[in-house]
């Protein structure tokens, strides 16, 4: 009826579960979500959306949600007033400051949060705390992506639209289980498949649907991709199927490059790799034929010691082809988080202010010094892989983590729950009582986006707004709110009443985001940055020239180094990565009732050969031992994986938690943990 249509409101909101970026309407009346309902004005989805963007909310009107501070004391958390937390907070904070200097304070920002709220995060870590030591989980994912595009291209994002990708002739998708982790993305690509017979190779250890969907279907040995990518680049050159126009014109280093090539015949990568031969022809050959050319990748080909020299090699190859700057090409890391891409954007990074402009940098520190009245520190801070350490050597004593299941996400999760014990004063900003709200001094509860306005950027570098449908749960409150006020009680100034005027500040300052406004963001409107001070955006990077100077692209030349062995008693290499149903660690999904029930608990997968070998059958539970830690789990047989690997999905908060087997080994570059690289040894506790 009339009356009841009037009782519903529907607001446009950004989904939290990937980097895609949907958006969409959501129907409310009350706290009671209705529904989801897609708009084909949508610019990253139309009318498509995935289960998790579908049915994944019920967890705004979880029981758990936190809904007042906590304080801990005499080791119990009790509730707090806002005023009592926020007090406690600034006088610790100062303390601190005081007596160990700004660097003894680190800051996380939260990748599922706004842009707003990382540019505040950051302003508060460097104007008054003065330290440079803010990071978020970037550095756990795409980081080594970033630094592959920033030595080659320039910009740190995807160089192209999902359009693109959906128009390429040819897509080659490496260490991405694309269908799971991106699910609406991978439609696009099935979608081109059947309506314009794109090409798709697919190369993973792991046989998930998009290889099994795939043309070709590679499966290198773990952590070999940079190995197989620069022999199909060197073939090509040998063949003298490089674009020899493009390179002449547009890219620098083309012939220490191709020295730098020599090793990797197709001979030594099919030894290295596993792959045969005649597959990496099929791959130079598929290149060669495609007027244009996608590659898309993610976290395995990141989360490894040499992530950033292999996302190197990926983009060296698009240099050579040719495939830059034109409809259906570029280089697509694939982002995971809803706001990845913006969280880091927007200066939430120990080395860089917003838009990706140095803080070793005297003019730019400069003209933040000048727009914030205050003077800047000028080294890089720590990044979340070094707080840890910090902490251990005692040079860290607090930390506040927004939206950061920190101790259960950062690799060697023993490790880092060690850390976090050491801690003098640590606040947690959540939704819910998280295992790393556990080591806390005070819980402050945030709010979901549904209860915020803001912005999101997603992988495609496009700005989206949302918009508040729900109010803040008891006293929970946006997290821009809570920054704001914290950095108040420290004396700070800071007036903003509305996210629009974050944004409005930002702009001011970034190059980058020049011309972007709510107003140019109103309703399903979007920016692709760079956006220029006239509101022009960027679908496509690179068309007439690379953001180097004499705007040349560059060829990076790359060695490769194999992964560090392990020891023999540790037989089996566990892959991990996502599953549809769940997001992480599974903080929101376990507490929305569908996605639950359709998968209810982590599960390892394991190979009909290896069930075999150790007389073990699908609901088998095993216990997976590594030199950092155990966890227990069930097992499903499956022939998704073969032989000695398995496949653990990461969404486990519990005794099944990946990172209690990860160790603190990083990319050799950006310190993003080597999350895929995890050798274990497996005692079955019950066969069956
Ligand atoms: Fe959300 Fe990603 Fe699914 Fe879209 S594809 S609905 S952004 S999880």
């Amino acid at each position: 009826s009339k009356i009841r249509e009037r009782q519903i409101k529907k607001t446009k909101t950004v989904c939290t579960y990937c980097g895609v970026g949907c958006s969409f309407e959501i129907w409310t009346k009350g706290r009671e979500i209705l529904k989801v309902e897609p708009k084909p004005e949508a610019p990253a989805n139309g009318i498509s959306t995935c289960v998790k963007g579908k049915f994944g909310w019920d967890y705004v009107n979880s029981p758990d949600r936190l809904t007042r501070p906590l304080i801990r004391k005499n080791n119990r958390f009790v509730e707090a007033t806002w005023d009592e937390a926020l007090d406690l907070i600034a006088e610790r904070f100062s303390d601190i400051r005081a007596r160990y200097g700004p660097d003894a304070l680190a800051f996380i920002a939260s990748s599922k949060c706004t842009n707003e709220e990382a540019y505040l995060m950051q302003k508060l870590a460097r104007a008054v705390i003065g330290t440079n030591n803010v990071d978020n989980c970037s550095r756990y994912c795409q980081s080594p992506a970033t630094e592959g595009l920033f030595r080659t291209v320039g910009y740190g994002g995807d160089s192209g639209s999902i359009s693109d990708i959906a128009q390429a002739d040819l897509v080659i998708i490496i260490g991405s289980n694309t269908a799971e982790s991106h699910p609406v993305l991978a439609t696009r690509v099935k979608r081109a498949q059947k309506l314009h017979g794109q090409k798709l190779i697919v190369a993973d250890l792991r046989k998930h649907e998009m290889a099994e969907r795939a043309d070709l279907f590679l499966r290198p040995e773990p952590g070999t991709d940079h190995v197989w990518l620069s022999a199909v680049t060197k073939y090509i050159i040998d063949r003298g199927w490089a674009d020899r126009a493009f390179i002449e014109a547009r890219v620098e280093g083309f012939d220490e490059y191709v020295r730098s090539l020599e090793p990797f015949t197709l001979a030594y990568a099919e030894k290295v790799t596993g792959i045969p031969q005649a597959d990496l022809i099929r791959v130079a050959e598929s290149i060669h034929a495609a007027r244009s050319t996608c590659i898309l990748w993610a976290m395995g080909v990141t989360q490894q010691c040499g992530g950033s020299d292999t996302s190197t090699a990926i983009s060296n190859l698009l240099l050579v082809t040719g495939n830059y700057g034109r409809p259906g090409t570029g280089a697509y890391p694939l982002r995971g988080h809803n706001n990845v891409q913006g969280t880091s954007d927007f200066g939430a990074m120990p080395m860089y202010f917003p838009g990706y402009e140095k803080v070793t940098d005297d003019e730019v520190r400069q003209r933040y010094e000048a727009a914030w009245g205050v003077k800047l520190p000028a080294h890089p801070g720590l990044d979340n892989h070094q707080m840890v350490d910090a902490i251990h050597a005692g040079k860290l004593k607090a930390m506040y983590i927004i939206g950061e299941d920190m101790s259960l996400v950062d690799a060697n999760a023993n490790y880092v729950q060690a850390a976090f014990e050491k801690l003098e004063f640590m606040v947690v900003q959540d939704l819910f009582f998280s295992k790393t709200a556990q080591f806390a001094d005070v819980v402050l509860p945030a709010s979901p986006s549904l209860e915020k306005e803001g912005t999101f950027t997603n992988t495609e570098r496009r700005i989206q707004r949302l918009y508040r449908a729900l109010e803040p749960l008891g006293e929970s409150k946006p997290d821009w709110e809570i920054i704001m006020a914290i950095a108040n009680r420290l004396g700070a100034e800071w007036t903003y009443r509305h996210p629009s005027e974050i944004m409005a500040e930002a702009a001011s300052l970034a190059p980058l985001f020049a011309g972007v406004t709510y107003e140019r963001l109103e309703g399903f409107r979007s920016l692709q940055w760079p956006v220029a001070p006239d509101g022009t955006d960027s679908p496509r990077l690179y068309e007439k020239e690379f953001p180097f100077p004499g705007g040349k692209a560059r060829l990076v030349p790359v060695a490769w180094i194999p992964p560090e062995p392990a020891e023999p008693v540790y037989d089996l290499h566990v892959n991990n990565g996502r599953l549809l149903e769940h997001f992480h660690e599974g903080n929101m999904t376990y507490r929305s009732s569908g996605l639950a029930h359709k998968v209810p608990e982590a599960f390892l997968e394991v190979s009909p050969e290896l069930a075999k070998e150790r007389g073990i059958e699908t609901g088998a539970l095993v216990r997976l031992i590594s030199p950092y830690g155990s966890v227990k789990v069930r097992v499903l047989v499956t022939d998704r994986v073969r032989g000695r690997e398995l496949y653990l999905p990461m969404n486990d908060a519990g005794e099944a938690a990946i990172n209690y087997l990860t160790s603190s080994k990083t990319d050799r570059v950006t310190n993003t943990p080597a999350y895929k690289d995890v050798k274990v040894r497996m005692e079955v506790i019950e066969p069956r």
